[in-house]
């Protein structure tokens, strides 16, 4: 049986590499590893053209093929890699999934973003994370994509089945959307919605770019929104507090995923400082990122947040 069926009739890769109670134990105790979240650009390529697109201006034109992503990942085994995290990015990743399907079975956590113009696979073990950066009237001019596409990205993101987040990220243009945004995905099967803001280019207009005021007033009307919908704004209420204008200034100073992360590029060269690559704005940071590494980096913050992960699965059941 191919990796591809065992994953479809089970929703797990075969060699599942799962968290255990010694992994929680090791990193509570021991801190989170170097480099134990990562991301990798799957392709280059992609069927949209976002208007807030940070890859499409790197420039790609090749890849590596699955065999060169396989023994990748087993020259990494061989070095005693941590495996944790891992980010699976693009371009759009679903334009190949066949290094998904290889690739995910060697981590022990699997978040794979993409712009959902393609259906879903039925797979159990990882998270995906569906970027929508607009309402079904902004969406195609925002994504240049047809006007038809609004409506199948919500059809493949609504699933029961499998574990869907949405992302959306808050333009200048998009910033009064926010509580539209949650009315229209708490109808569907997602589990939440990931805010983030858009991180500009060194030396590009800043049109799109949510200046510091703004960014905490819509940091305050989500803590607001939590009320009422708790859990479903999938960003916690201590990475909320940390995305505050006074305190993220301070934190990407020296951003920590430096120290916990690393990033990938289609041909699996390191990338820096991250993703996002070298013409980053890191002083006009947006991404959730630094706020996730700055907990995972922090022992105090780690713990209390694998706590309140485990206090919300209690309560979900
Ligand atoms: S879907 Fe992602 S990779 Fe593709 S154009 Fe939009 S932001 Fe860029
Ligand atoms: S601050 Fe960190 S996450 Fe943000 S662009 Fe710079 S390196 Fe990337």
């Amino acid at each position: 049986m191919s990796n591809l069926n065992a994953l479809q009739e089970t929703g797990q890769v075969g060699t599942h590499n799962r968290w255990r109670v010694k992994d929680f134990l090791h990193t509570g105790i021991a801190g989170f590893p170097k480099e134990g979240m990562i991301s990798i650009d799957v392709t280059y390529q992609c069927n949209l053209a976002c208007t807030h697109c940070y890859f499409r201006n790197q420039g790609y034109t090749s890849e590596l093929t699955v065999d060169q992503w396989l023994q990748w990942l087993e020259n990494r085994r061989r070095q005693g890699y941590p495996f944790l995290i891992c980010g699976w990015l693009g371009g759009e990743p679903f334009l190949r999934p066949d290094v998904l399907e290889q690739g995910i079975g060697y981590f022990k956590s699997n978040v794979i973003f993409t712009n959902g113009t393609s259906e879903l696979p039925p797979w159990r073990n990882c998270t995906f994370v569906v970027s929508v950066p607009g309402l079904r009237d902004q969406y195609h001019r925002i994504t240049g994509s047809k006007r038809a596409t609004f409506d199948r990205v919500k059809a493949h993101a609504d699933r029961k089945d499998v574990r869907v987040f949405i992302s959306f990220c808050v333009t200048k243009p998009t910033v009064d959307l926010i509580a539209s945004v949650i009315e229209e995905w708490a109808a569907t099967a997602v589990q939440g919605v990931y805010f983030e803001f858009y991180t500009p280019l060194r030396g590009s207009d800043l049109r799109l770019w949510v200046d510091w005021e703004s960014r905490d007033r819509i940091i305050g009307e989500l803590l607001q929104l939590k009320k009422t919908y708790g859990d479903f704004i999938a960003n916690t209420r201590q990475e909320l507090l940390l995305m505050t204008a006074r305190r993220y200034r301070t934190i990407i100073e020296d951003c920590p995923f430096r120290y916990v992360g690393a990033s990938f590029d289609p041909l699996g060269r390191r990338k820096l400082p991250c993703a996002i690559g070298p013409d980053a704005d890191c002083s006009r940071c947006g991404c959730i990122l630094p706020a996730f590494a700055q907990i995972l980096a922090s022992r105090r913050r780690l713990v209390q947040a694998l706590w309140n992960g485990a206090v919300r699965q209690f309560r979900a059941g």
